[in-house]
């Protein structure tokens, strides 16, 4: 079944006739006296119905042996991260989601999990920087904030040829854009707060794993000791999300493309960041590994910090937040956000593109420009 399709039913799963799945809420699930099992679930730390469900859709959707759902898309990247063996390194793209830098230095370092930073598009500095000691490569694609696309294959295989592992955090795209696994990726890792979600009201965080059912075991077995799973309600909330992901992701990448054409063709706007941008060098690769160029796009404007500033100032439709992947547009000053270690450029400002009508948001960013 193609993907629209097995992401609005799961074979095999019957709620007594209801169409729409039910909510278990339930904590605690009843045992025989000497703790005999009724039944597939014990306590809500350990399964949940909804959860379990979810978990089976995401392998799906990604074509993966397993996946884990997790509090948090942090909790779910401490999760993969950690499990590497004291000693070991990751390699994490230079363009990366601020915290998940925070976490190799914060969480890792303490562990004897060492990390270096560096650009993975840089074949010298990549063959430079992997040793035996290198466990991972860790990448976003498109990454965050300023839409870097990375070869997938072709960093795999670079990956694997060190006896490492690639894992990729598919945010941007989701899984109805680009399928990691299917392009060598061993791992995936999404924030569903954010597209797969997509009302900006519900956090969650997965992992899916490519054949590695024995680290997804070891995994899910941790989960319920640091007790990092997602609460039943928002299994249900995300699952519901992802019926419509395909049809929500064609409208953001529509609305997207329109908008980052307008913003490379404009006199106040010094470069523009989307993947499906013709004039992009990324343009070519990004149609070789994704279905649309997605929903987030990142410009520099003309001036500096001041002018950037100025341009979030006079948006009226666009809400100046952080956060992404819901139905309303967003725009950030990512440099703000980040604080004293950012690596965002002074004057980038990144927008979650929304399912709004293409017209207001060209206006409305038009007149912020003027
Ligand atoms: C938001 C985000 C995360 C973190 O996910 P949370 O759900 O906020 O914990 C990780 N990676 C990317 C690319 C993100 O946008």
């Amino acid at each position: 079944m193609k993907f629209p399709t097995r992401a609005i039913h799961v074979p095999g799963v019957r709620h007594e006739g209801a169409v729409a799945p039910p909510i278990h809420l339930s904590t605690t699930f009843e045992h025989g006296p000497a703790n005999e099992a009724l039944g597939d679930y014990e306590y809500v730390r350990s399964g949940n119905p909804n959860v379990n469900e979810l978990e089976a859709r995401l392998a799906s959707l990604e074509g993966g042996c397993a996946a884990l759902a997790y509090a948090s898309g942090m909790a779910a990247s401490t999760a993969l991260m950690s499990s590497l063996e004291p000693g070991s390194e990751v390699l994490i793209h230079r363009d990366t989601y601020y915290d998940t830098r925070t976490i190799a230095i914060e969480l890792m370092e303490p562990l004897g999990i060492r990390h270096r930073v560096l650009d993975l598009r840089d074949d010298d500095e990549l063959d430079a920087a992997l040793s035996e000691k290198t466990a991972m490569i860790w990448l976003e694609t498109p990454s965050n904030p300023r839409l870097d696309v990375l070869d997938v294959r072709a960093l795999a295989n670079k990956a694997h040829a060190a006896g490492a592992k690639l894992t990729v955090d598919g945010t941007f795209a989701t899984p109805a854009v680009q399928q990691p696994l299917e392009l060598g990726a061993d791992y995936v890792m999404h924030s569903m707060t954010k597209f797969m979600g997509g009302h900006s009201d519900i956090m969650g965080g997965a992992l899916i794993f490519r054949d590695d059912d024995a680290l997804a075991e070891r995994l899910r077995q941790r989960r319920t000791l640091s007790g990092g799973v997602l609460s039943p309600f928002n299994a249900w909330l995300i699952a519901r999300g992802l019926q419509t992901l395909d049809c929500r992701m064609d409208r953001h990448a529509a609305n997207a493309l329109s908008i980052a054409n307008m913003l490379d063709a404009h006199a106040a706007v010094e470069r523009t960041n989307y993947p499906f941008l013709e004039s992009s060098p990324d343009c070519a690769l990004a149609r070789r590994q994704m279905r649309s160029g997605g929903g987030m796009l990142s410009f520099e404007v003309a001036g500096g910090r001041d002018a950037a500033i100025r341009v979030a100032s006079r948006v009226r439709l666009f809400v100046n937040a952080t956060s992404l992947g819901g139905v309303e547009s967003l725009l950030e000053h990512r440099a703000s956000i980040e604080g004293p270690n950012s690596m965002s450029p002074d004057n980038l400002l990144r927008v979650s593109v929304g399912l709004e009508h293409p017209d207001d948001l060209l206006a409305d960013l038009e007149a912020a420009l003027d």
